[in-house]
């Protein structure tokens, strides 16, 4: 049994830590929102009165928030308070630049650090599913590997540090593109006169197959699990899709490669968004591409 700290008890955060409890380990959370913190003391963790306090004697500490700069507050505020030799481990989706930043400030207080965000959702938080993408030295993915292996089904070394979320951002990168390509072709099929059950029997099994199509299908009925057959509850909300496709944009920015489809399906996301479909799933952005998604 060890003891672990984890910071940000949210929809991911939540569940992640519930998971750790569960494998017996003795979880101490924080969260600034005191329904998270009651949520997650049902579920077995201890809550600190604040993040400071909740790493005071942690072997591991996970942070799960939202984005780069709660990262950097957070591990600042933190990393002189961890005991030395713990591993210090980011599991949140944030930029490649603040994730070496992160990684920086854990090494000026000689704590082994790794990035490590996901992919999976809710439910594979919630069933641990989840895939890590990991960023970090082999010495530190060492210690973490057989913690997050708890919270998730697969656990990649990716490299050095920011590899986890160079990683997750070129993934996310294909998957959002891929969706627009793939809604483009079903709005095409309608003009077509071309069934969507046609479509997907003879795309599923050809040359235009992949895993958006047959596990995320925009439309209802090929694949009775996607959000199409649930009014487009998420599942994978737009509103993170965007997140990570700007993400995509600042880091090729920054990297200096090009991305063009990239920067065209942030603008698609973008505007969805901007039409208030924000909180649907991904894979709705095919009633934009029909032009009926008005605001
Ligand atoms: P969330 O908003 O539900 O949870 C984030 C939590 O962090 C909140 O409870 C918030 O109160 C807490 N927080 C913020 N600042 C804090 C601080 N200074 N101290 C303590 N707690 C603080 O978000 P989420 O859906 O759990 O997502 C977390 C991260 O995981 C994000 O980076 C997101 O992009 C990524 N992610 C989410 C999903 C998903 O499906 N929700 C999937 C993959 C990755």
């Amino acid at each position: 049994m060890s003891n672990i700290a984890f910071i940000g008890l949210g929809n991911m955060g939540g569940p992640m830590a519930a998971n750790l409890v569960k494998a017996g380990h003795r979880v101490t959370g924080f969260d600034l929102v005191a329904a998270s913190c009651d949520a997650a003391r049902a579920e077995g963790i201890s809550i600190a009165g604040s993040a400071v306090e909740s790493v005071r004697d942690a072997e591991i500490v996970v942070t799960m928030l939202p984005a780069g700069k709660h990262v950097i507050g957070v591990w600042s505020e933190i990393a002189p308070s961890i005991p030395k030799g713990a591993l210090i481990v980011d599991c949140s989706t944030i930029d490649v630049e603040s994730a070496r930043r992160a990684h920086a400030i854990a090494a000026e207080f000689n704590l082994d650090s790794l990035d490590a965000p996901v992919s999976g959702g809710t439910v594979g938080a919630k069933g641990a599913t989840l895939t890590f993408m990991v960023g970090g030295t082999v010495k530190a993915f060492a210690i973490g590997e057989a913690v997050l292996a708890l919270m998730g089904r697969r656990v990649v070394h990716c490299g050095d540090a920011g590899a986890g979320q160079a990683a997750k951002i070129c993934n996310n990168m294909i998957l959002g593109i891929t969706m627009i390509g793939i809604s483009e072709a079903f709005v095409l099929a309608e003009k077509l006169g071309l069934s969507h059950q046609a479509l997907f029997d003879v795309a599923s099994t050809s040359s235009g197959s992949c895993w958006a199509l047959t596990t995320h299908c925009p439309v209802p009925g090929p694949v009775p699990t996607s959000a199409a057959n649930n009014g487009y509850k998420p599942g994978f909300a737009t509103e993170l899709m965007l997140k990570d496709l700007r993400l995509s944009q600042q880091a090729a920015l920054a990297s200096g490669a090009a991305t063009p489809l990239g920067a065209e399906a942030a603008q698609i996301y973008g505007l969805f968004q901007s039409a208030g479909h924000g909180g649907e799933d991904y894979s709705a952005v095919i009633n934009f591409l029909r032009g009926g998604a008005k605001a």
